[in-house]
């Protein structure tokens, strides 16, 4: 069913200027909005203000504003919200703990290396810290399989299942740099936004296992999801600003409509050439609706 009551949002991290690859990103969180007649929502994920390159944030939303790709009511800046982060992990209680360890220690004691090559953490302090340690870090205590099973139904991907305590062991909320971490402040900010419909890159697909153990634990909705491939350039690494991306600065319409089609064409939509940012947006989310409907993506 396509109608009212979508919600889509769009939350780069403002590490440095938008790329190629963020942009297909963008772009199939924008069509599926669209499509959808549903609102397109941004979000500027600086919680990780040590990463944060100062005006990356509003270059960003710049250069959608210029591509054409108009979002719905006001941008949330996730640096401002550190309070609700907080209050958050409040409310999971003496599940949370704090954990004494520093990158050395967790690397030694490792209990294995996850998918995305992240440490599985031992759980060396999940019964306190030893004593004479200092709280570093806060982590969330994940069940023990077999009560780890964490199963949801990616549009693109198909049926998912993750278990937890395997796939990533009891994770960090709130980090050594005393910053909050990702996977709390975008649940509780798809939370607060409403977010129906979560659409970004494939690279975050083993995270949404543990944020749907967070929404579970705040008693919070989750959202449908849909993972696209991300980009990876000729060594399948990601494609990204540590691995070389340039930024995207399209200097006039047609360069803008080029990048536009690059990220369409990522994406399979297969559409004819156009000059014009209005002739791009009028195929693109037509195209988009019929890739739905052949790929089946649309259950609901
Ligand atoms: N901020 C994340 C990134 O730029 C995206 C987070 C998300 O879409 O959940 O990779």
């Amino acid at each position: 069913m396509r109608g009212t009551g979508y919600i889509g949002r769009f939350a780069p991290s403002p590490t440095g200027p938008l790329h190629a690859g963020s942009l297909v990103a963008a772009l199939a969180s924008y069509l599926d909005a669209r499509v959808h007649h549903g609102q397109w929502l941004l979000r500027i994920e600086d919680v990780d203000e040590g990463r944060t390159v100062a005006g990356a944030g509003a270059a960003a939303l710049a250069l959608l504003a210029r591509l054409g790709m108009h979002w719905d009511g006001e941008v949330l800046w996730q640096s401002a919200r550190a309070a609700l982060y907080q209050a958050a992990a409040g409310r999971l209680g003496p599940l949370v703990y704090p954990c004494g360890c520093n990158r050395r220690e967790i690397a030694d004691s490792r209990s294995a290396i996850a998918a995305d090559g992240a440490v599985i953490y031992a759980g060396t302090c999940r019964h306190g810290l030893a004593p004479g340690r200092a709280a570093r870090s806060l982590r969330l205590r994940v069940p023990e399989a077999p009560f780890d099973r964490i199963g949801f139904v990616d549009r693109f991907a198909g049926a998912v299942t993750a278990q937890l305590a395997r796939d990533a062991g009891d994770f960090v909320l709130k980090r050594a740099d005393g910053y909050w971490a990702y996977q709390l402040a975008v649940v509780v900010d798809d939370a607060e936004q409403a977010v129906s419909d979560v659409v970004r890159g494939d690279d975050l697909l083993d995270s949404t296992a543990r944020q749907i153990y967070l929404q579970q634990l705040l008693a919070l909705p989750t959202p449908r999801y849909l993972h696209v491939p991300v980009l990876r350039n000729a060594l399948g690494e990601k494609y990204s600003k540590q691995t070389g991306a340039p930024a995207l600065t399209p200097a006039g319409q047609a360069e803008a409509v080029g990048a536009l089609m690059a990220a369409a064409q990522a994406l399979g939509l297969g559409l004819s050439p156009c000059a014009r940012l209005a002739d791009f947006w009028r195929a693109a989310v037509p195209a988009w609706a019929r890739q739905l409907d052949v790929r089946g993506a649309d259950a609901r």
